[in-house]
C-alpha cells in the first residue's frame, strides 16, 4: 500500500513547486488604497492598482457584491468609477448598473467612492462595511471590486485620532499584506480599546467600544475561556491572530438585540446590553459561544457550497453543551433549548431536507435551519454516546472534520464531506438518511428514552428515576454539572 502510494505523493509535490514557480514569476500584487472619510457624508474613496494581466487580448471582469446575507443593493454605494491606463491618464468615467460587469483589461488603475452610512435594520451593523461617527468597519469584500486577486497590499487613510485594528500582517507602519481580503475585515474608530490576550498558540486582539454592565477585564476572562474551552475540543486554531470586536448595536434600542459575523479570523458583535450585568455577562458568553466556535467551523474548514445545517446547527448544539460545561447555563436550559427548536421544526411549513434549506437559507428557511440543525446535533450527540458507551460524542466528530478538512487540506464539497464523515459512524446513518438528507418530521420522543429524558407537554425533561445507563448518558450531557452548581448554590 505504502510502495503504490508513494510515487504518486511525490509527483504530485513535485507539480505543486512547479506551479508555484511559475506564480511567483508572474506575480504582481493588487494595491488598494482606502481613504476613510465622514465629511460630507461616511464613506470609503478607494484606489485599486490593477496588476499587469498575465496574458494579453483576454477580458479581465470586475464587478461590485450586490447582496450579502439578506443586505441587497449594496452595489448601489458604489459611485464616481474612474478608470486610469497604465502611464496614469484618467481615460474614462463610468456609471454602474447594479451586477453590471468592467471590463479593466486595458487599465492600469481603478478609483471609485463607496458610500458607508449604516443601513437600516440590525443585520447590517455587523455584515457589512458601515462607517459611524467615531467607529466603523470595512468589509472588504463590499468595498473592493470582486474578480481580483485574493491577495492584496493595503494601505489604510483613516480620521485623525483613529485606530485602525486587523488580523493581517503588517510590513511596516501602514502597509498591511492581506492575504485573502475576502475574509479579512478592518475595524477603525476613535474609541475602540484593544486588549491584547493569548490562549494557546493564538493571540486575540480584543476590540471593545462602548460603555457596558461588565468590565473590558470580565470581557477579556470570557473570551480567553471560551476559546481554550474549544481548543480542547477541536486543538489549536490554524490562524495566529484573531480578533473580536464588540460594539454597541444602535438600530435598536432596549435590551437583547445582537447581531454577530465570523469571517476569516474575525469575530464582529453588535449588542445591545441587558438591564443587569449578570444578565449581560450571560448573553456575552453566549455570543462567544456561538461566534467562537466558527473561527474552526466553517472558517478554519476548506469546505465549499452550503452546508449551514452543520455550521450552523452543530454551533447553536455545541455552544449550549459548552455553555452547560462551564456553568454559565442549567441543563433545564439545555432541555428548554432543544424544545424549542423542536416545537419549530413540528410546524415548519417548508418540507425541503436540511441540505436543500442551506441553499435557500436567505429566503426563507433561516429559522428552520438553525433549529432543526441543532437538532440534529443533539440526535447524532445522543446516538454516538449511546453507542460508545459515552466515549464519542459530537465534539469528537468535529474534531475529526477539522483535522480532516482543514484549511492546508485540498478543497471539499461541504455537505459532500460532512454527509460522508458522518456515515462511517454507523449509528449516524439513519439521522443522515432521514433528518440531513431526507426530510422526515423528527421523532425525538424515540430519540431521547435511552439517555433517560421525555418529551411531554412541549418540554424534554429528565425521567423520575433514571437507571443506571441512563444516568450516565445524562452526565455525558451535562446533568451532572448542573446538578454540582445548583448543589453549591443550596
Ligand atoms: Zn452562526
Amino acid at each position: 500500500m505504502t510502495r503504490i502510494l508513494a510515487p504518486i505523493r511525490t509527483v504530485f509535490f513535485t507539480s505543486v513547486v512547479i506551479l508555484q514557480f511559475f506564480t511567483i514569476l508572474s506575480a504582481q500584487e493588487t494595491e488598494v488604497e482606502i481613504k476613510v472619510t465622514l465629511d460630507p457624508r461616511p464613506s470609503a474613496n478607494v484606489r485599486v492598482i490593477l496588476p499587469r494581466p498575465a496574458s494579453t487580448g483576454g477580458r479581465s471582469p470586475l464587478w461590485f457584491l450586490d447582496s450579502y446575507g439578506s443586505e441587497t443593493g449594496l452595489s448601489k454605494r458604489v459611485s464616481d468609477i474612474l478608470l486610469f491606463d497604465r502611464s496614469g491618464t484618467l481615460v474614462r468615467r463610468q456609471d454602474l448598473r447594479p451586477l453590471e460587469r468592467i471590463d479593466v483589461a486595458d487599465y492600469g488603475e481603478i478609483r471609485y467612492s463607496v458610500e458607508l452610512t449604516p443601513r437600516q435594520g440590525q443585520f447590517s451593523e455587523a455584515h457589512i462595511s458601515v462607517l459611524r461617527d467615531d467607529t466603523g468597519q470595512l468589509m472588504l469584500d463590499d468595498i473592493l471590486p470582486q474578480g481580483i486577486a485574493k491577495a492584496v497590499k493595503l494601505k489604510v487613510d483613516a480620521p485623525a485620532g483613529w485606530r485602525v485594528i486587523h488580523t493581517e500582517i503588517e510590513t511596516q507602519p501602514g502597509a498591511i499584506e492581506i492575504e485573502d481580503h475576502q475574509r479579512s475585515v478592518i475595524y477603525l474608530g476613535s474609541g475602540i480599546r484593544v486588549h491584547d490576550l493569548r490562549s494557546g498558540g493564538a493571540r486575540i486582539k480584543l476590540a471593545i467600544s462602548g460603555e457596558w454592565q461588565f468590565t473590558d477585564a470580565d470581557a477579556a476572562e470570557m473570551v480567553r475561556s471560551v476559546f481554550a474551552q474549544y481548543e480542547k475540543i477541536f486543538g489549536k486554531v490554524a490562524a495566529p491572530i484573531l480578533t473580536v470586536r464588540l460594539q454597541k448595536l444602535v438600530s435598536v434600542s432596549g435590551f437583547g438585540a445582537w447581531e454577530a459575523d465570523t469571517r476569516g479570523r474575525n469575530v464582529t458583535i453588535s449588542s445591545t446590553d441587558m438591564p443587569f450585568k449578570s444578565q449581560s455577562l450571560q448573553r456575552l458568553h453566549e455570543q462567544l459561544r456561538h461566534e467562537i466556535f466558527h473561527l474552526w467551523v466553517p472558517n478554519g474548514l476548506n469546505l465549499t457550497g452550503s452546508y449551514d445545517w452543520f455550521y450552523e446547527g452543530f454551533a447553536l448544539y455545541l455552544s449550549l453543551k459548552a455553555g452547560v460545561a462551564a456553568n454559565r447555563i442549567r441543563f433545564d436550559d439545555y432541555l428548554d433549548t432543544l424544545s424549542r427548536a423542536y416545537s419549530i421544526d413540528l410546524i415548519r411549513p417548508s418540507r425541503l431536507s436540511l441540505i436543500e434549506a442551506s441553499r435557500e437559507r436567505w429566503k426563507a428557511s433561516n429559522t428552520d435551519i438553525y433549529a432543526r440543525g441543532m437538532l440534529v446535533a443533539f440526535l447524532c450527540d445522543l446516538s454516538l454516546l449511546e453507542r460508545s458507551k459515552g466515549k464519542i460524542s459530537v465534539g469528537d466528530v468535529l474534531r475529526r472534520a477539522y483535522e480532516r478538512h482543514g484549511v492546508s487540506k485540498s478543497s471539499m464539497d461541504g455537505n459532500e464531506a460532512i454527509v460522508s464523515l458522518l456515515r462511517e459512524f454507523a449509528e449516524l446513518r439513519p439521522i443522515v438518511d432521514r433528518y440531513i438528507a431526507g426530510s422526515e418530521p423528527i421523532d425525538l420522543e424515540a430519540a431521547v428514552k435511552t439517555a433517560g429524558l421525555v418529551y411531554d407537554k412541549s418540554m424534554l425533561r429528565v425521567v423520575a428515576k433514571p437507571s443506571g445507563g441512563q444516568r450516565d448518558l445524562l452526565e455525558k450531557l451535562g446533568y451532572n454539572s448542573w446538578r454540582k452548581l445548583s448543589e453549591g448554590k443550596r
